[in-house]
């Protein structure tokens, strides 16, 4: 029975419901009167419903479909004005039990090369990834009880934090890791984590259970429940996302905000970040296999409904994708995005011969950091370096209830203009800084409150004079 309220799976993720979604989005695809009132909801920027939101998604009135894409430009222009929140990964461990069938780092993969980083191979990781640009990273690592215990996270977050190369610093790691305990959630969290990051893969339980065959993966409530705990740990912000391809994509979709409802049910406090990885080439792992891929056009829809259904929530892009979707999906509601980024295990350190390679997942968009930056800055965003959040405590209900009033906006043009400062100060290279110091010229009349455009001012002269880390 569906239950939002639940704290089993497969009430707050119901079959059924999600069935009957489907069948009631499939009959109203064309009824131009309940689609206009659904817009008419959105344009609330309060959000939409799972059901409403999949009539969006199974829109087929072209003129309808237009006002989404339109109205998702302008969610994300009010929520998160032009700004781009940068990350990248890093790779500590492709040790894993599982069997997760779409991944090279599958227990049975015997083909690829395993590695562990040592905490000397990190610090240099880190290094690597600081003289970069980069302040903020996404910790990756397979699930494996020996190689990567809990304990092993944990000293490894450690050390992330504690490297202080030159003018660097990585100021908030996220953590990507396998399902766990509420006791290790605990330890996350007082290790400092920013966000708790878990993929459901696909939220259709039997595909579930047949693209996990093995492994404490397999475990189809136990993964899905995993954010609850987080939460019950601690962790105020967590991270939403489904591998696109490998179900049909409106019943992922269905799920994935079914599954933001029960967290504002049981939290009142919505997921932080919802990802939206689509499957992609690796070693051993052909796209081919998964008979779900979608098309780019909707892709870009997905990302669009996304965005209207849930305004508050951040939505992520990874190197899996190519420039060209990158730019066309950055005006449809993604705010953040890695670059530069290198998905094998030591990759910042390291070139692997292709035969080698420990990667998770082929890159597409396989340019330097700076590139990104200079991209971003060059179609009108304003990359941000930002972590201020987090490291000021505001983070679950507090953080949602800035954004729900708006006020998150005073502090997130001026952290970005002064991290974006920082960074070409430090790493760009002489036409990136020559487009970035425009830019921030540019933005700074933007800032709204005149006592914050000031001390903004004041500001960037002292990081030009070197002084760092400054924020709202
Ligand atoms: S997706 Fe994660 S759990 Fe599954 S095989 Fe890959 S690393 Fe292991
Ligand atoms: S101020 Fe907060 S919400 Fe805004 S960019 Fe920084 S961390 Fe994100």
């Amino acid at each position: 029975m569906y239950n939002p309220k639940s704290k089993k799976a497969e009430e707050f993720i119901d079959h059924n419901e999600i069935l009957e979604t489907l069948e009631y989005a499939d009959a109203h695809k064309n009824d131009a009167d309940l689609i206009d009132s659904i817009i008419a909801k959105a344009r609330l920027k309060k959000g939409l419903s799972h059901r409403e939101a999949s009539v969006l998604l199974a829109c087929e009135l072209e003129d309808k479909n237009q006002e989404v894409y339109a109205l998702a430009n302008e969610i994300k222009k009010e929520f998160y004005g032009n700004r781009i929140v940068m990350f990248a990964p890093l790779y500590l461990s492709n040790y894993c039990v599982n069997g997760c069938l779409y991944c090279p780092y599958h227990a049975k993969n015997k083909t690829i090369p395993r590695k562990k980083l040592s905490q000397e191979e990190i610090k240099a990781e880190v290094i690597a990834l600081q003289d970069m640009g980069h302040k903020r990273l996404a910790l990756e690592a397979g699930e494996h009880p020996v190689h990567n215990p809990i304990e092993y996270i944990l000293e490894s977050i450690k050390t992330i934090y504690s490297i202080k190369h030159k003018n660097g610093a990585i100021r908030r790691v996220n953590v990507n890791i396998a399902a766990t305990t509420v006791e290790n959630y605990r330890k996350l969290k007082d290790a400092g984590i920013g966000t708790y990051i878990l993929f459901q893969e696909t939220y259709h339980k039997e595909s579930y259970e047949r693209l996990h065959p093995t492994g404490s993966k397999s475990n189809y409530a136990y993964h899905t429940e995993a954010h609850d705990r987080a939460m019950e740990g601690g962790i105020d912000d967590v991270g939403l996302g489904v591998l696109f391809g490998l179900e049909l994509y409106r019943y992922e979709f269905a799920g994935l905000l079914m599954h933001a409802e029960h967290l504002e049910a049981v939290f009142g406090v919505g997921p932080h970040t919802i990802s939206v990885p689509r499957i992609c080439p690796a070693d051993d792992i052909d796209p081919g296999e998964f008979d779900n891929g979608i098309s780019d056009d909707i892709f870009a829809k997905i990302v669009a409904c996304i965005r209207v259904s849930v305004p508050y929530t951040g939505m992520i892009i990874s190197t899996r994708e190519s420039p060209k979707v990158r730019e066309k999906l950055l005006h449809l509601g993604i705010s953040q995005i890695s670059g530069g980024s290198r998905t094998s295990v030591g990759g910042y350190t390291t070139d692997e011969p292709e035969e080698e390679t420990t990667a998770q997942f082929d890159i597409s968009d396989n340019r330097s950091l700076d590139e990104v930056v200079r991209w971003l800055m060059e179609a009108g965003h304003i990359p941000s370096f930002c972590t201020a959040c987090y490291r000021e405590g505001r983070t679950g209900d507090r953080f949602m209830s800035l954004c729900k009033s708006g006020q998150i906006n005073n502090c997130c043009l001026p952290n970005a203009l002064m991290t974006l400062k920082e960074y070409l100060e430090d790493y760009a290279s002489p036409e990136t800084k020559e487009i970035g110091e425009k830019l921030i010229s540019s933005q700074v009349p933007d800032i709204p409150k005149d006592k914050a455009r000031d001390i903004v001012v004041d500001r960037l002269v002292r990081i030009a004079n070197g002084e760092r880390d400054f924020r709202f």
